[in-house]
């Protein structure tokens, strides 16, 4: 049989390809201690002003401006202290002349009060306190109304829910959080050589890492993956469970088995489902012969078995189109520009993604990759926080050129504080 042809797309045109699919999540409400890491389904209207009244930020006492007027430190003015709140407590007197509430830090403002003296603004006195200086209307006084009115958008449609925003839906008082859906997902190994975790090693096998990692990827998104039997390279079974999975889930990724090999059986098994596939060659190493097809409103991800490929792969494709499916106002992951720490002399028309190293410390982020890095390699993934970008072309890259690089989902910590 001849080898199939394939042609090659740019990575820009095949994450398009990927994410111009019409395909969504439905939404559906979660409650507001498990909605972390969801897309906000709805926009979030503010229902009244915050700070809902006028209110002091400070411990001190709640006075009226024109008393103070000409206080000094040769003329101090007297103050009669006539109630004491705290916080969730309101006053029932109405200020008069020379008057004033000792009031702590969130109570409301009593009626005739405009500004607040701190507590260390003051010496006590018989019956009160003087101050030595004069307070402007609204000195100290936090307003109602002045970090949102009524009406505003607080929050929108799209936007990724982090512990702030559950703090504005605490707010707001929502229990049950409208949310997108997360897509459900199978991932199967396909590979003849691939043994389980726990299962001996035998001449010619290797354990299976793409599945743990890809379920680890998932995890990180707060998605569980439903993890299927290693597939053994036979279109009949794969076909099979392929189907099965693909019945079962939102989206289906597959590891192996999309090259032209002799026993890569994903093409045929794409054929036989009769999906849409969006492309089967990209220009990219590694994983080139990264697959993506749609069928019925779903992915199928073929990524390439090696291991940095098929991580690539998930950080490129699979990680935006979940983004995409649950409408999230932002897939992509943040990319910054770093000085190559290291030369890569030898040119190569397709773009190249290297596991990687950045450090963001100071004024100028530098990068190195982060290990051994052809396509099978495993343990520079391990060391990785990001993917340098070298374009394709006809040059090489040198240590100091500046290099785009993808921040990808490993953790960004450092070892000392910079602060
Ligand atoms: P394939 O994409 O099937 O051509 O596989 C490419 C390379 O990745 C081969 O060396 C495979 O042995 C290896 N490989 C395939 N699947 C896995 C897996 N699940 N875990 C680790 N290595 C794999
Ligand atoms: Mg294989």
């Amino acid at each position: 049989m001849p080898v199939e042809k394939r042609h090659p797309i740019p990575v820009a045109e095949a994450i398009q390809r990927v994410m111009k699919q019409n395909i969504e999540m439905e939404t559906t409400t979660m409650n507001i201690y498990e909605c972390e890491g969801y897309i906000l389904a709805e926009d979030i209207v503010a229902t009244y002003d915050i700070p809902r009244f006028d209110k002091s930020p400070y411990d001190g006492f709640a006075v009226r401006s024109v008393d103070t007027v000409g206080a000094s430190s040769d003329t101090r003015i007297p103050f009669e202290v006539v109630d004491h709140i705290g916080a969730g407590s309101v006053s029932a007197k109405q200020l008069e002349a020379g008057q004033a509430v000792r009031i702590m830090t969130g109570a409301e403002m009593p009626q005739g009060a405009d500004a607040v003296v701190m507590l260390e603004q003051t010496v006590e006195s018989a019956n009160g306190f003087t101050i030595r200086k004069p307070f402007e209307p609204l000195e100290n006084v936090s307003l109602k109304g002045e970090e949102t009115s009524t009406g505003d958008v607080v929050l929108t449609k799209g936007q990724r829910i982090n512990a702030g925003v559950v703090a504005v839906l605490a707010t707001f008082g929502y229990v049950d959080v409208p949310v997108f859906q997360k897509p459900s997902v199978a991932i199967i190994a396909t590979g003849s050589e691939l043994v389980d975790i726990d299962a001996p090693l035998e001449p010619g096998k290797i354990r299976n890492s793409n599945g743990p990692m890809i379920y680890a990827l998932l995890r990180k998104e707060g998605i569980t993956g439903e993890l299927y039997k290693i597939q053994q390279d036979d279109f009949d079974s794969s076909l099979a469970v392929v189907k099965k999975a693909f019945s079962e889930h939102d989206i289906v990724i597959t590891t192996g088995g999309v090259s032209v090999g002799d026993f890569d059986y994903l093409p045929d098994i794409y054929r036989a489902l009769n999906a849409e596939v969006l492309f089967n060659k990209v220009a990219m190493r590694p994983g080139s012969v990264t697959t993506v097809a749609v069928s019925e409103g779903k992915y199928l991800f073929g990524l390439s078995g090696n291991p940095s490929a098929c991580y690539s792969g998930f950080e490129l494709f699979v990680k935006p189109a979940m983004y995409h499916m649950m409408q999230a106002e932002k897939c992509f992951p943040s990319m910054v520009r770093a000085t190559l720490m290291e030369d890569f002399k030898k040119a190569n028309p397709f773009t190249r993604f290297i596991r990687a190293n950045v450090v963001l410390t100071g004024r100028q982020a530098t990068v190195r990759p982060s290990g051994f890095n052809k396509s099978g390699a495993v343990v520079s993934i391990a060391h990785s926080n990001a993917m340098i970008v070298l374009p394709g072309g006809t040059r090489g890259f040198e240590r100091g050129h500046e290099v785009q690089v993808i921040l990808t989902s490993s953790e960004a910590y450092q070892r000392e504080s910079d602060l």
